[in-house]
């Protein structure tokens, strides 16, 4: 939790300043101040919106000359120096940031992955940590691996300027999965469910358990080895014991693992259990180090989901930003739709100069360092933000 008395002084601090220049503070302008400089959803909460309500109606008391006595106290930073990202309240001297960039490797590369991982990059570059790589591979039938996209997307994060400290594919790390979910179904947080999936769907939607939910752990452990060895695709899963009453039903009980048969193109048919994203990734953020998660705001609902994980486990969750997407004007965002467009003709492929994708950016002869400062300077909020492709040419250009 933020200290509450260190964040009253930053927004005493800023809205005299606010006071100074405008004649007037404006808790929002406040507010957007305390964002940027704690980095925290917590600023957010009605504690600390209350206080900064307070703060800033004792510095509109105040008189211009008491303003600028207060003033003359305080450092401001000169608005030109403000060209990094903003500081992480929670790093003390001894935290070195740990972060991972975690892409499909299911296609290539684009301007809104490589925000997420110049952040990634970035944080671990300030605080003197590391940055990996780790490559989310672990559902061959919805979103098969493309085995030249491993490769590919390394390139363009060394093309980015990234220091990759190390680099790991999910779909070698199965063992690490099976361990968990074995010792979770043993302490009781987790059971496999055989219901048919309309009714398990039903039965989510309505917040009503089924009966496998009380299955005892010699029963799960026995349907567990079956998930691994026999059962075929949507005959079982794995599901971990959240609360059945949440209000978002996509929290309960939610799916940690099922059964997929087709084939991998890494490890070909040596398994048929497969973890779902929420349940592999916060088990790897936690044996990987990660203390910061920087990920796409799309996944805020599933930092609620991965809280019961942690606390299953008894593990401290990283602290998270999600933040807003970053698309070109005029171009195609979403992979799928660029793979579309690919089949269909109408791109040349990854790298055509009319894709946003990291190697359409080489091929429009954008110096990668021209990403990275538009990716910094755009910051870690969670707004859409729209890139003009005229505007980073011509800031290429001058950087040149
Ligand atoms: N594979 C996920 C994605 O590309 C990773 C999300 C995360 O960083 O946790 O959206």
């Amino acid at each position: 939790m933020l200290d509450d008395e260190l964040i009253r002084k930053a927004a005493r601090k800023f809205a005299v300043k606010n006071a100074l220049d405008y004649g007037k503070a404006v808790p929002e302008n406040v507010m957007n101040k305390l964002f940027a400089e704690f980095a925290s959803k917590e600023i957010g909460s009605d504690r600390i919106r209350k206080m900064v309500g307070t703060v800033v109606a004792e510095v509109n008391s105040l008189t211009k000359e008491e303003l600028e006595e207060e003033s003359a106290h305080y450092v401001y930073p000169e608005k030109a120096e403000r060209t990094g990202l903003p500081k992480l309240s929670w790093v003390t001297e001894s935290i070195k940031v740990n972060t991972r960039f975690a892409p499909n490797p299911s296609g290539f590369l684009h301007i809104g992955h490589a925000k997420v991982a110049i952040l990634c990059d970035e944080y671990a570059k300030m605080y003197n940590g590391s940055f990996f790589v780790r490559f989310e591979d672990t559902d061959p039938k919805t979103k098969p691996p493309i085995p030249e996209a491993y490769k590919a997307i390394i390139d363009d994060l060394n093309w980015l300027g990234c220091s990759i400290s190390g680099i790991f594919r999910q779909s070698e790390r199965m063992e690490l999965y099976y361990k968990y979910a074995k010792r979770l179904i043993l302490d009781g947080h987790a059971y496999v469910c055989t219901c048919d999936s309309e009714i398990m769907r039903r039965n989510r939607a309505e917040g009503r358990a089924c009966a496998c939910r009380s299955n005892s752990t010699a029963v799960n452990t026995e349907l567990w080895e079956k998930m691994l060895s026999s059962y075929k695709e949507g005959e079982a899963v794995l599901r971990l014991k959240t609360d059945m009453s949440h209000p978002n039903p996509s929290v309960r009980d939610w799916i940690m693992m099922r059964v997929i048969e087709a084939e991998h193109p890494i490890t070909k048919g040596r398994y048929r259990a497969w973890p779902l994203y929420n349940f592999a990734s916060a088990i790897d953020d936690h044996e990987m180090g990660i203390n910061l998660v920087i990920r796409g705001i799309e996944h805020e609902v599933n930092g609620v989901k991965q809280a019961y994980l942690y606390s299953a486990i008894g593990e401290a969750q990283p602290h998270t930003i999600e933040v807003g997407v970053l698309k070109v004007k005029g171009m195609l965002a979403h992979k799928s739709d660029i793979i579309k467009a690919i089949k269909s003709g109408e791109l040349s492929g990854w790298d055509d100069p009319r894709t946003p994708t990291i190697a359409g950016f080489r091929n429009n002869g954008i110096p990668p360092k021209a990403i990275r400062n538009y990716v910094v300077s755009s910051g870690t909020g969670k707004n859409p933000s729209y890139l003009d492709m005229a505007k980073l040419s011509a800031l290429g250009r001058k950087l040149g």
